[in-house]
Order: structure tokens, then C-alpha cells, then sequence
């Protein structure tokens, strides 16, 4: 069916909504969440002026980055309840990893031809500040080149608790020591009544907002996400996608924006009765990246599939609904597995151009910060 033709079909507030967009008029928080309830008809029509708004920034690339997760520690005294990552203290399953094994993770990543080490970990009772700052430092010393994407805002937050400096002092050394830029990873939800009920001892949607804007404004980029379909309401994921759109207005620092479906096979979360779970499922998958491309529009440039969480072959078919990212080859995915995802901890180079390619699209390899360093 040919565009013209679907939209003299669809809901007039819907064609609205959409020709909003085309005409590069801001969509409200109200339009975003009548696109996030469309189906049928409606739905096809966001998913061709998504796509054609991607079209319109990406051309027809995909990228992706050659990188490797290194998890240092499960331990964690947080207990949020959609983590099946985490142990507490004293389990048998605990593990920290110490200096020199992190050192023999970032030279595999190096031989390996990583551009980037993605670190993070559980907030670990027994972490130091100067643990957090050896890390960074290793990283650079192995190698100078290689990217460091590491520590959420969360563990920001703990950094500046362990050592009693302030968020931006923390920040300042680890810079200096060799931080390269933040995932903005521990946002969850960023509506506090919900972080009540998820991640209860987590910091605050304004603490979260006070460490990724602080960032910003010195100079280090992060990315920004979202974990969603577990408690939540659509107004709940548009208000989280109003707050990370304000921030990027006022600071320009987020280099993407990368939605992780909850993963609702092992966590606490899922036994809940108090709070029973509304689990996203394909189409809800769909409708939140492709809102999230108009939503964002001209602010956030890049949109990234997890292919971890929603699994290889939809993660290749999201690159039709305003996803112009496919992430990275990660080489040791821990956090997901734990949480029951099946789909693999590492995706070799080849492999994601070759599902690239078989979408159509063409693939690029980037840095961290989305510059090109190879097309194929
Ligand atoms: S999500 Fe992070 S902070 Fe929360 S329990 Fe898991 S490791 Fe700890």
C-alpha cells in the first residue's frame, strides 16, 4: 500500500500527529503517547514515517561498534528487583575482579580489535575509590587509544559517597584518569513511583539527572536509556522520554538513546502480586523506537536496538522502525544471561554486517561517539 494511500486510511489525530513530525514540528508528550497506544493501520503508518525520518538522518547506514563488557564485581548491596545480575555479599556466587584480571580482560579487548571497554559493576561493599580509579588508569595504560565508556551514574554516586568528594570531583578524577565518556545506564524509569517499587535504594530520577547533566556539562558524553515493560504505564515511558529530552536540550551530551526491554524471566520482579508485571511484547518494542526517532527527532541522532535483549533476528527487523544502531559486539554479555535472556554474549563482527546487509541497509563500523571508521 502506498504511503499516500495508508494515510488517507488512518485516525485523523494520528495523521496529525504524524504530518506534525514530517514537518519537524516538536511532537508533545500527549502526541507521543497516542503513537505509543496505535495498532493496525496506525501502526503501519508510524513505522513508514519513522523509517523515513531514519532515512532522512542515516541515509540508509547502520552502525556499529567493535566493543567488550567487562563486569568487575555481582556483589551489590542495591537490590534492585528486576536484577538477576547481583548477589549480596557473602554469596557463594559473589565475585570482585581484581586489578590484574580486569588488565588481562582490556588486553583480550585490544587483540581483539575493540575501539571500546564498556566497565561497570554491582555497588560492591567492598569497592574503593581508588579501585575505580586503577581501573581507568589500567585501561589507559594498556591502551591509550582504547575507548573507556564506564560507570552509570549509579556508581558515580557510590564513587563520591566511598571518598566524600562531590559529584563533579568525582568526576574530574576520574576524567583525569581516563574516563572517556558514561552509559547512562541505572535511569530504569525515571519516575521516582516507580523506582520505589523496582529499584527502591537506587538513586533518585534528580540525583540521576544531576550526574548525567554534570557530566555533560564537563565535557563527558553519555548515552541515555531506558529499562521498560515491567510495572510501568505508557504515561510512565513518556514521561522518562520528556526528561532525557529536556536534558538534551539544555546539554547536548547524550550520543544515543538505547531502549532495554526488561527481561522478566529470573528477577524478583516477576513473582511480584503487589505489582504484576505488564510485559512489552513485540509491537510495543516497535512503537517505542520508532516514538522515540520522531520523539527525539534533531536532538538524539542515534537510536540502538539491544540485540541481546529482544534477540538477533527482531533486533534486525526494529532497523525498520527508526533504529539506526545495532550496538556492539559486546564479546562477554553478563547482565542480560542472568536475567534469562538466551541470545548470546558475543556477535563477531562479521556476523552483525551480515545482518545488516541482509536487511538492506549498509553497514558501518563507529567509535563510541558515532564516528565512522569503516563502511561496508
Ligand atoms: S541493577 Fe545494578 S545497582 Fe541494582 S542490584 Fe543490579 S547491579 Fe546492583
Amino acid at each position: 500500500m502506498l504511503t499516500t494511500q495508508l494515510f488517507d486510511q488512518i485516525d485523523p489525530e494520528i495523521r496529525r500527529i504524524l504530518i506534525k513530525s514530517l514537518n519537524s514540528e516538536e511532537l508533545t508528550p500527549n502526541d507521543a503517547l497516542k503513537l505509543l497506544k496505535v495498532s493496525g493501520k496506525e501502526f503501519l503508518a508510524l513505522q513508514q514515517i519513522a523509517d523515513y525520518s531514519c532515512q532522512q538522518k542515516k541515509e540508509n547506514i547502520v552502525t556499529f561498534v567493535i566493543n567488550r563488557n567487562i563486569n568487575f564485581s555481582n556483589i551489590c548491596s542495591r537490590g534492585c528487583k528486576f536484577c538477576s545480575f547481583s548477589v549480596p555479599k557473602g554469596s557463594k556466587d559473589g565475585f570482585l575482579l581484581d586489578i590484574e584480571e580486569i588488565k588481562k580482560k582490556i588486553m583480550e579487548a585490544k587483540e581483539n580489535h575493540c575501539t571500546e571497554v564498556c566497565i561497570q559493576g554491582g555497588i560492591n561493599p567492598d569497592l574503593t575509590y581508588d579501585y575505580y580509579l586503577d581501573i581507568l588508569k589500567a585501561a589507559k595504560e594498556i591502551d591509550p587509544e582504547i575507548h573507556v565508556h564506564a560507570f552509570s551514574p549509579q556508581e558515580i554516586y557510590n564513587a563520591s559517597n566511598l571518598s566524600g568528594n562531590s559529584i563533579k570531583e568525582v568526576l574530574r578524577d576520574f576524567k583525569n584518569a581516563g574516563l572517556d565518556s558514561i552509559p547512562g545506564t541505572a535511569a530504569e524509569i525515571l519516575v521516582d513511583d516507580i523506582r520505589k517499587i523496582i529499584c527502591p535504594n537506587k538513586i533518585s530520577t534528580n540525583q540521576w539527572i544531576e550526574i548525567i547533566t554534570q557530566a555533560h556539562e564537563m565535557g563527558i558524553p553519555t548515552t541515555c536509556t531506558i529499562m521498560y515493560g515491567h510495572v510501568e504505564d505508557l504515561k510512565d515511558r513518556v514521561e522518562h522520554l520528556e526528561i532525557l529530552r529536556t536534558i538534551q536540550k539544555n546539554t547536548r551530551g547524550f550520543t544515543e538513546f538505547v531502549a532495554l526491554p526488561f527481561i522478566k524471566e529470573n528477577p524478583i520482579l516477576s513473582k511480584s502480586k503487589e505489582h504484576p508485571l505488564k510485559p512489552s511484547y513485540g509491537m510495543a518494542d516497535l512503537k517505542l523506537f520508532a516514538v522515540a526517532r520522531l520523539f527525539f527527532k534533531d536532538l538524539i541522532d542515534n537510536i540502538q536496538c539491544s540485540w541481546v535483549k529482544l534477540g538477533i533476528k527482531f533486533a534486525q527487523i526494529s532497523l525498520y522502525y527508526g533504529v539506526n544502531d545495532f550496538s556492539g559486539t559486546l564479546m562477554e554479555e553478563n547482565i542480560s544471561r542472568s536475567a534469562g535472556a538466551t541470545h548470546g554474549q558475543y556477535l563477531p563482527p562479521d556476523e552483525i554486517i551480515y545482518i545488516i546487509k541482509a536487511a538492506g541497509k549498509r553497514p558501518a563500523q563507529r567509535d563510541t561517539l558515532y564516528n565512522i571508521l569503516k563502511y561496508y
